[in-house]
């Protein structure tokens, strides 16, 4: 391959170094106000209220420590001392 046709490449499949990362949760952005609408569609139904209600405080959580999605964060601070809040929230989801 050339290095102008794996230049191409790299853009369009978004894995070289030219791609741009993904952009950073922000409070405000259509994703948090999706979210907002979605819970609010569920008012009366407390379970999937709360459900959704607790995404969005983790967006907004993220947001706010500037971390992206596919990363852990969590109110106890940063993963090097959440004393694996991690883990223990992936168990109680099974
Ligand atoms: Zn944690």
């Amino acid at each position: 391959m050339t290095s102008k046709a794996r230049q191409l490449f790299e853009v369009i499949t978004r894995t070289g170094p030219s791609s741009r990362p993904e952009p950073l949760p922000r409070r405000g952005d259509q994703f948090e106000q999706w979210l907002k609408a979605q819970r609010d569609a569920c008012i009366g139904h407390a379970t999937t209220y709360n459900a959704i209600d607790g995404l969005l405080d983790q967006y907004r959580l993220h947001a706010d420590t500037g971390t992206p999605l596919d990363q852990h964060t969590c109110e106890n601070g940063t993963p090097d001392d959440c004393h694996g809040c991690y883990e223990a929230a992936g168990k109680e989801q099974q």
